[in-house]
């Protein structure tokens, strides 16, 4: 499943890449995804130019101006990679494959969503309809952990009185998004905090250290991404996490990288959490 660092770079590479482009059609082969992709979305915003690339967690936000207000009304294609969904942005397209579902055609290339899973999703929000920061798909979702948004004393407030586990409280989403199951292991392990402690009894200063340590370990994600994707926007489907030097994940009974002393791993809610038993407290 494409994570969030992933999803990053896909909005990075789009920016570069197709930001001021004209649309010129909406080729939908498979219209079936996690919901059904509205059948007039080409009539909607053909003619259109990109405007602009935003990310709210691991949604990509492509936004579309009309060139006269009379001619279609601007908005936000909403794009979910869901599990398996990819885009490639191809100067020459050869013919679609068989989970090469929509073709958003542009004046100087073309980019293909295939997903094989189909549970990505593709969304036309108009600006009519409000902004898009207050789409009902986001109302629930924690802070964007690359913003000034994730604070510690944002962090510090949302954990007080949860005695869920720190790690299990950072998986959920609702205090921050983007952080998955190998992110939170290593970023627990650069704040120095065990992943089975109580949220709700991290102090202010060491909730500052764990916001350091997730956009740490995040940007660091971010920059191995922008280096092994060239021309391929997003996953092959197979993976989701860049290929980070993890400090403790996957590391169970070799020594910890700073004190030697055996990483171990335990399960939290069916998910492998790994730590060092002297570094994190
Ligand atoms: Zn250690």
């Amino acid at each position: 499943m494409p994570e969030l660092p992933e999803v990053e770079v896909v909005r990075r590479g789009l920016e570069t890449q197709l930001v001021g482009q004209r649309l010129l059609r909406v080729d939908v082969r498979v219209p079936r995804l996690r919901w059904p992709l509205a059948a007039d979305l080409g009539q909607r915003i053909a003619g259109q130019t990109l405007v602009a690339v935003g990310r709210r967690s691991k949604y990509l936000l492509l936004s579309f101006v009309p060139e006269t207000a009379r001619a279609g009304e601007s908005g936000t294609l909403l794009v979910h990679l869901g599990m398996s969904g990819t885009l490639r942005s191809l100067a020459l397209a050869p013919p679609a494959g068989k989970h090469d579902h929509v073709d958003l055609v542009f004046t100087g290339a073309t980019l293909r969503y295939r997903d094989p899973r189909r549970f990505g999703a593709m969304l036309w929000h108009a600006d009519a309809d409000g902004p898009v920061a207050t789409h009902r798909l986001f109302a629930a979702l924690g802070a964007e952990p690359l913003s000034p948004a994730f604070h510690a004393q944002g962090l510090y407030g949302a954990t007080r009185g949860r005695s869920v586990a720190i790690k299990q409280f950072l998986l959920a989403g609702t205090g921050v998004v983007g952080v998955g199951n190998i992110y939170a292991s290593e970023s627990l392990f650069r704040a120095g905090v065990r992943p089975t402690l109580p949220a709700g009894r991290l102090g202010l200063r060491r909730c500052a250290k764990l916001v350091d340590a997730i956009r740490a370990t995040l940007t660091e994600a971010i920059a191995h991404g922008g280096t092994t994707l060239r021309d391929f926007f997003g996953s092959d489907g197979q993976g989701g996490y860049f290929q980070i030097q993890c400090a403790v994940y996957g590391r169970e009974g070799l020594p910890c990288r700073v004190c030697n002393t055996p990483i171990r791993r335990i399960t939290q809610q069916q998910r492998s959490s790994f730590y060092c038993p002297r570094c994190q407290r």
